[in-house]
């Protein structure tokens, strides 16, 4: 059995003197009856995939609506010739968000972690971190591993899916996913690592799900972005020892609870938020038009 609880992966971590990647890697391949080399292998393309994903990007791309497409580009014009606000760093992970953003939109290759709509958030964050600290491929696998643990725990007490717990499920589980990873390659502690988790995800509690014209597109590609500046400020912060009063399985049921009550014109049904502004439906309307 995958774990359930991120106490329950703590606690086996520590029972064992693991890493909890280590502890990840263990229970795949007892779940699956894998051999270490085929799901470290696994893994390890994922993080290839997510690394060539983001460099192929291609700025002259635009979606079949028209919708997005170059946003990139023009950050990374930006950062060439301005001093961005939020710093180099995070000028990175804004375009690298935007990049994987507009490669989805654009049916380019992308890793869906934990969904295409959120592909942005582990990349942006992970491409960055390896670039501006030097870890190496075993050290992102790794890292992959532990997001993998967060996503896996918070699928089995919650929701991953737009549909299912709005986008607090989506951009939310994959913000808790990479701040949790951040911590780790950054030699944090487990309790560190569920810390970061559980304040990415306490940061868009009650996000929703709101496509506009139905399309993963307007605000997904954007909100890829929030996803990323807010696991880094969630890692920056459990590192410093700043404490989640609410412990991650608690945040995640929470998650649970708010998906559950929330409307279903707010869980990627289009019907309601920016989907159903003015603006929102005059796309639709044009789109219709144009079919
Ligand atoms: S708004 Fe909905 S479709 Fe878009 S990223 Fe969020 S959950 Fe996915």
């Amino acid at each position: 059995m995958a774990f359930e609880s991120m106490e329950e992966w703590l606690r086996s971590s520590a029972d064992k003197n693991i890493s909890t990647a280590e502890a990840v890697i263990q229970e795949d391949m007892s779940d699956r009856g894998v051999s270490r080399e085929e799901t470290w292998t696994q893994m390890s393309r994922m993080w290839e995939a997510m690394r060539s994903s983001e460099q192929d990007y291609d700025r002259t791309l635009r979606s079949h609506s028209g919708l997005v497409g170059g946003a990139a580009g023009q950050m990374e014009d930006y950062l060439n010739t301005c001093h961005p606000l939020c710093g180099e760093t995070m000028g990175k992970v804004i375009m690298r968000a935007l990049r994987l953003g507009e490669s989805n939109a654009c049916m380019k290759r992308i890793v869906a972690a934990p969904t295409a709509g959120a592909c942005g958030v582990l990349p942006a964050v992970l491409v960055t971190a390896a670039e501006q600290d030097g870890y190496s491929d075993d050290q992102m696998t790794e890292a992959l591993f532990t997001a993998a643990g967060i996503g896996q725990i918070i699928a089995a007490r919650a929701y991953i899916a737009g549909a299912m717990g709005g986008c607090q499920a989506e951009i939310g589980s994959a913000s808790s996913m990479a701040a949790g990873a951040l911590v780790f390659l950054r030699g944090g502690s487990p309790e560190q690592m569920a810390d970061a988790a559980a304040i990415a995800l306490k940061n868009l509690l009650g996000l929703v799900c709101d496509p506009v014209a139905g399309l993963v597109e307007v605000p997904c590609v954007k909100r890829n972005v929030i996803g990323a500046v807010n696991a880094m400020a969630a890692a920056d912060m459990a590192l410093a020892g700043i404490r989640s009063t609410i412990p991650a399985d608690q945040v995640f049921d929470a998650m649970k609870e708010i998906g559950d009550q929330m409307n279903s014109s707010l869980r990627e049904t289009a019907e309601g938020g920016l989907a159903a502004t003015a603006a929102g439906r005059a796309v639709s309307e044009r789109l219709r038009e144009n079919l």
